[in-house]
């Protein structure tokens, strides 16, 4: 069809090269010029007949092109008007008429005269489906870009679709829209009119989309600007009226403050709204009323929570347990159980598993091995005792309708620590009470539970704060009081205490350099002999752990410092002669083995809060009607253990000559004179058994023997615990020989070798080897 309806033909015409500007056929439009060449090819038109060859320079900044810089391709035009504008341009008003092609550049100077294939196109409708499939398609198009663009006018539209040849279509339309100069270029050269249309449509679709995205893009912007404009002006507005009212200025300045800060903490989306809200309420409410000071003490808190903050943990073993040697002497066994526990974690990547629970006396270390945890981790540290909380809200925290509510402690701590994953040790875990308040295990329970505690809500804050990041470390003297479902969740190290060795070197390494630091004193001015140390440890301190012994070091150090300033003397060494003198009368003397062989005297070892302690049972027979009394701090435990002992004995009358009716006949009194409660009231039994068999049968107990075991009423012994604490108490009080339950035999291992060596054990399974060791043989004393 182009063969009949288009011809080729040549001529030569004068050439203006444009800038960033395509002429189409049957476009019209003005440009103006001023470059010399191109008013020079403008006169040589007008004088011969008005026709000039345009075509686009082909990158618009070239100031003065040469044949190369100009599209081969151009519009031969008609000029149709010219108008001199002020200085030496020219305003030029041209037709397009045709296509045509630069054959040969004729001359350059002093214009471009070019010779041009001129394209001549048909005029007539397009007779093929497919062509009409595609100019429909084209105009779709170009309506849906008209909608989009919001440039064309619906005139234009509406002129455009009326014309029925392809090639003017697609023309008409090009000239009309927002291209780049080389898609222009691109249509231009297309001389048939199908590929025309479509790289026009192609060109179409792809700015229809750029369009589409652009117009979101501002309705979202616009939309922006819309809400922060109103929310200034009502600001204003707010603040002028509070202005006239003639109330704190301060106030919308702290709002503002308090807004700024809210959007750095970045909670989520509910929660940032509930906020602000509260933050709203600041400017409705009168200044000086008393709600106001509510609002604002919980905006603090709210701000003030380490949301997102937290430290980078440093996972590094070696150094860890370089940290752990450099704070603690000894405990071996709790450092390599703590490291252990440190690798899964490490290797877990994952705080979740059991909480470590450091078991033991006051004074061990439990606390600072938990600090020197933090430490090697890079974590923070935050210590909160549970001793004696009896009431949920100290954990959870009181709701903001009670006047002066502030968070609970578990809040208030993370706030303290200052970041969302610190070391977090609670202490006393087994000294929680419970009653009607509401029950603090429970509560705490939550706290631990790594499936609940990533949204924990504390009354006061009433929004959720994650704790899955805390590492947790809990403590406690003994585990018999802790709730069984939180003991559940708890992996359990003990710290069982230390001998009088281990504490004097820890005063040596630790306590006293610490103290001397911690008092601003120097070393050289102060040292304390082995013995004065040791006359501490055991005449001015009774414990399990060192925290005394630190007191009477720090109570040293002072008295020092004060001499030092004082009388100005540069040196002080304290032995025990001059003890005395620093610390006064010392405070204890433990209870030694008794002089002499007694009868009704039994020693048994017990395991109380400050570790263990020798217990002496005192047994006094009476005429009555076989009644049991007990004195003493005993519990019901006691009493139990001592009908066990009395019905053993009276299987045995025989064998000690005692009357086989004696618990018909006699009272017996049973007391213990001293020391603290036994936190483990069965292990007195075997002792027991022994006092009461010694009183009625007249057989003395040895003095150098103490004891401890749990009796049946068959006189079976059965095991203990706190087997370290106890011997090491009988060692103190200068015992030799100690009698331990059979199944406790594994458990001396632990004892440390200087204080096994110098004590005889004998493991026992029946109170008849009891009595074999306990009481003096071939003795009886006739009363
Ligand atoms: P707990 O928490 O078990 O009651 P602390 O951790 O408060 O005990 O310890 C009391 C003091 O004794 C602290 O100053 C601690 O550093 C020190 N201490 C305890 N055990 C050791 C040890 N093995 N080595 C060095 N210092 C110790």
């Amino acid at each position: 069809m182009t063969e009949q309806n288009e011809k080729i033909s040549q001529r030569t015409l004068p050439l203006i090269p444009l800038r960033g500007l395509t002429v189409f056929p049957y476009m019209v439009l003005h440009f103006d010029v001023g470059r010399e060449r191109s008013i020079n090819a403008l006169e040589e038109a007008m004088v011969s007949d008005q026709m000039i060859f345009l075509s686009s320079q082909k990158e618009a900044e070239t100031s003065s092109p040469g044949a190369e810089d100009v599209y081969e391709v151009g519009t031969i035009s008609r000029i149709k008007q010219m108008l001199k504008l002020p200085g030496d341009n020219i305003r030029v008003l041209v037709e397009g008429i045709s296509r045509g092609r630069v054959k040969q550049f004729v001359q350059e100077i002093p214009y471009f005269m070019v010779e041009v294939e001129e394209w001549e196109e048909s005029d007539l409708p397009s007779e093929d489906p497919e062509t009409e499939a595609l100019m429909r398609s084209v105009i779709d198009a170009f309506e849906k870009y008209i909608e989009v663009s919001n440039k064309i006018s619906p005139e234009i539209f509406m002129t455009i679709t009326e014309i029925e040849n392809p090639g003017r279509l697609a023309d008409s339309i090009a000239a009309n829209i927002i291209l780049k100069p080389h898609q222009k270029q691109e249509i231009l050269e297309a001389f048939e009119a199908v590929e025309r249309l479509e790289v026009l449509y192609r060109f179409l679709l792809e700015e229809i989309e750029i369009l589409e995205i652009e117009k979101k893009i501002n309705t979202r912007v616009k939309k922006q600007i819309n809400k922060v404009q109103k929310e200034y002006y009502l600001r204003e507005q707010m603040r002028a009226i509070q202005k006239e009212l003639g109330e704190d200025e301060g106030v919308v300045e702290e709002v503002d403050q308090y807004r700024k800060q809210l959007k750095k903490i970045k909670l989520p989306k509910e929660l940032h709204q509930k906020i602000e809200r509260e933050i709203d309420r600041l400017t409705k409410l009168p200044a000086s009323s008393a709600e106001t000071g509510v609002i604002r003490n919980y905006i603090d808190w709210v701000l003030n929570l380490p949301w997102h903050k937290e430290t980078k943990d440093r996972l590094d073993l070696k150094r860890s347990a370089e940290i752990l040697d450099e704070d603690h002497h000894g405990l071996e066994k709790v450092k390599e159980r703590i490291l252990e526990y440190l690798a899964i974690r490490q290797l877990s990547k994952s705080m979740k598993g059991p909480i470590l629970c450091l078991v033991g006396p006051p004074g061990v270390g439990k606390t600072s091995i938990g600090k020197s945890v933090a430490r090697s981790l890079d974590r923070k540290f935050v210590r909160m005792s549970l001793g004696g909380m009896r009431d949920e809200a100290e954990i959870r925290g009181h709701r903001r309708t009670y006047i002066g509510a502030i968070p609970g402690r578990i809040i208030s701590s993370i706030r303290q620590a200052g970041t969302r994953n610190p070391v977090f040790l609670l202490d006393e875990i087994d000294k929680l009470a419970n009653d009607f308040r509401g029950d603090p295990a429970s509560a705490l329970l939550e706290v631990l539970d790594p499936e609940q505690n990533n949204d924990f809500t504390d009354h006061f804050m009433e929004i959720p704060f994650n704790l899955s990041k805390v590492m947790f470390i809990t403590t406690a003297n003994s585990l018999d009081t802790i709730p069984r479902p939180l003991l559940d969740r708890m992996e359990v190290i003990r710290i069982p205490g230390y001998t009088e060795d281990e504490k004097l070197a820890i005063a040596e390494k630790y306590l006293l350099p610490k103290q001397i630091k911690d008092h601003g004193l120097q070393p050289e001015n102060l040292k304390v002999s082995e013995k004065a140390l040791r006359e501490m440890i055991n005449s001015y301190t009774r414990e399990s752990g060192v925290r005394n012994l630190e007191r009477q070091v720090a109570n040293i150090c002072r008295k020092v410092v004060r001499r030092i300033v004082e009388e100005d003397i540069k040196f002080v060494r304290v032995t025990p002669g001059n003890l005395k003198k620093y610390l006064g009368t010392p405070q204890f003397r433990y209870e030694m083995a008794a002089q002499k062989d007694e009868v009704g005297i039994a020693r048994g070892l017990a395991w109380t809060v400050v570790g263990g302690d020798t217990i002496s049972i005192e047994v006094t027979p009476m005429k009555g009607t076989g009644k049991l009394e007990l004195t003493g701090r005993l519990g019901d435990v006691m009493k139990e253990s001592a009908r066990a002992g009395i019905s053993y004995i009276r299987s045995r009358v025989d064998m000690f000559g005692i009357d086989p009716d004696f618990h018909s006949k006699q009272d017996l009194h049973i007391h213990i004179p001293e020391g603290g409660t036994p936190k483990d009231g069965p292990s007195a039994g075997i002792t027991m058994a022994t006092a009461v068999i010694s009183a009625l049968a007249g057989i003395p107990v040895r003095k150098d023997v103490a004891m401890t075991g749990e009796i049946t009423l068959r006189g079976r012994v059965l095991p203990i615990g706190g087997v370290k604490e106890k011997v090491l108490a009988a060692r103190r009080a200068g015992i030799r020989k100690v009698l331990l339950p059979k199944d406790n035999e594994k458990d001396v291992e632990e004892i440390p070798e200087n204080v096994r060596k110098k004590i005889e054990f004998v493991f026992v399974e029946h109170m008849d080897q009891v009595l074999e060791h306990a009481l003096v043989q071939g003795e009886k004393d006739d009363h």
